[in-house]
């Protein structure tokens, strides 16, 4: 059942990935598992261009850990853009407040009011995205933190991948020795 992910190196010897079936890539539970198509993705910047790379991975979850197949990884730049859009909206409110109620304090004191509800906010938000159980991440178990497929035909010739679970990370690793060894294939 699972995908092959050909990856190529700069010889252009193909390698197959191959990824373990028989334990969940999430926590690690063995039995009744399910193999999911996980949309996974990676963006790289030329200057301001971004291009994205998008690989389909089939990985074995238990029902427990299902939900966090479609839970892509938030980087730096989407919790900036979520801490400041919350700042924006609670700002924008406390000012709306304190000008129809007149209430000059809240009106001087708006900046500091918004930033302390803003960091109790996001600290309860990022607090509720934590792993529950043996899970070894919230969010997609398996990343590619680094890829490049700038050649011909958008063969993928470098593949970092992150995961997150270390009984799935050393499965996965003596699977795909022969890719690791050649330097094509990395695993964090
Ligand atoms: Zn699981």
């Amino acid at each position: 059942m699972s995908e092959f992910i050909p990856l190529y190196n700069e010889d252009d010897v193909r390698f197959e990935l191959l990824f373990p079936e028989e334990l969940c890539c999430n926590c690690g539970k063995r039995g009744m598992l399910r193999v999911i198509e996980q949309d996974t993705r990676f963006t790289r910047f030329y200057g301001s261009v971004g291009s994205e790379l998008i690989l389909l991975f089939y990985l074995p979850f238990c029902e427990t850990c299902a939900e966090t197949a479609t839970r892509r990884p938030k980087t730096f730049f989407h919790r900036t853009l979520q801490t400041l859009l919350v700042f924006a909206m609670t700002a924008t409110t406390f000012l709306g407040i304190g000008v129809v109620w007149d209430v000059r304090q809240l009106v001087e004191n708006v900046m500091w009011v918004s930033l302390g509800i803003t960091f109790v906010l996001m600290g309860r938000f990022i607090i509720s995205q934590r792993p529950r159980g043996n899970q070894s991440s919230y969010f997609q178990p398996v990343r590619i933190a680094f890829a490049r497929n700038d050649r011909i035909g958008g063969k993928v010739s470098e593949l970092k991948l992150k995961i997150t679970n270390d009984a799935y990370r050393n499965r996965f690793c003596e699977l795909n020795r022969a890719a690791i060894k050649d330097g094509a294939l990395e695993v964090t």
